[in-house]
């Protein structure tokens, strides 16, 4: 006996590197006709470094960084794990000691009790940081002590492999310009976009989680999102097919998603909607 053309498709697709969830989703991926992207973790590669220390008059680098450190210790954000692995590298001796109440806020950022000082890192615009951000492709964080910006910390983070590649075949199956959302800030967002085919006018930054999922609903018509964190979540649930990054993806990201990139290789989703395309010629 033949296998049904979607159950065969879903098979080749498997081959590729892409786990569709079922029958349904195979259809669906088809009928796409807008691609909306996160930025960090999806589009790059999600680990990000630290490439410059700005420590206002009164700290060194050593000690904003220090101290950063320790807010950031108990964080899983990218950033915060790049923060800490650059402490790694620097003397020993100049540790200011363990953190306490420890908060988190997703999108935001963390605060924390170090040495006795209140310590907060975390977005510029979330934080309300009334000083201009210093010029960068990638993305700043500014660093407070008792209230008092101590200074900045420059990230970079590289683009995935393949994601240009992607964006291009994904751009001539679709009607609708691509979007890039994202938590992070707008300059950051519009090199990422530039750098991988996607118009500047499709760029949406500085969202929290729930925006995402609004930003989906609000764009209309058969969105196809592709996300990889715990803050893409709902945006993946309110897309027509969420598509999850496998093995960058967070545990919810995979559990919310209708379908799974096992390698994290983006150029598999188009293959993935051209083959949809075909088997549902075939089942028609
Ligand atoms: P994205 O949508 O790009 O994956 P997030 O929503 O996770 O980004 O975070 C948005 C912004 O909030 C970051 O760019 C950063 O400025 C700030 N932020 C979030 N978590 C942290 C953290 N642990 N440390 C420092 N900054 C953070
Ligand atoms: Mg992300």
């Amino acid at each position: 006996a033949t296998m049904p053309p979607l159950l065969s498709a879903i098979a080749t697709a498997g081959r590729h590197g892409v786990l569709i969830k079922s029958a349904v989703v195979m259809e669906r991926l088809g009928q796409t006709d807008r691609i909306v992207y996160d930025k960090t973790g999806t589009l790059t590669e999600g680990t990000p470094h630290l490439v410059k220390i700005l420590p206002e008059p009164g700290f060194s680098e050593n000690e904003l960084l220090f101290l950063a450190a320790a807010a950031e210790h108990r964080s899983e954000h990218p950033l915060a794990r790049a923060i800490v692995a650059a402490a790694h590298d620097l003397p020993r001796g100049e540790t200011p000691g363990e953190a306490y109440d420890f908060r988190s806020a997703p999108g935001c950022g963390v605060t924390a009790t170090v040495a006795g000082r209140e310590v907060a890192v975390g977005s510029p615009e979330r934080l309300g940081e009334g000083a201009p951000v210093p010029d960068t492709d990638g993305t700043a964080v500014v660093v407070r002590v008792d209230g008092v910006r101590a200074g900045w910390l420059l990230l970079a983070d590289r683009i995935r492999p393949g994601a240009p590649e992607a964006v291009t075949a994904l751009n001539r199956l679709t009607t609708a310009p691509p979007t890039l959302l994202t938590g992070d800030n707008l300059r950051a967002a519009r090199s990422v976009a530039e750098r991988t085919g996607i118009p500047s006018d499709g760029v949406r930054a500085g969202l929290l989680p729930h925006e995402k999922a609004e930003a989906v609903r609000e764009l209309g018509g058969r969105v196809l999102l592709v996300g990889d964190g715990v803050n893409d979540a709902p945006a993946l649930a309110a897309a027509h097919t969420g598509v999850a990054m496998g093995r960058a993806g967070s545990d919810l990201a995979l559990e919310t998603a209708d379908a799974v990139l096992v390698h994290d290789d983006l150029t598999a989703v188009p293959k993935a909607v051209a083959l949809s395309r075909r088997a549902r010629r075939l089942v028609v």
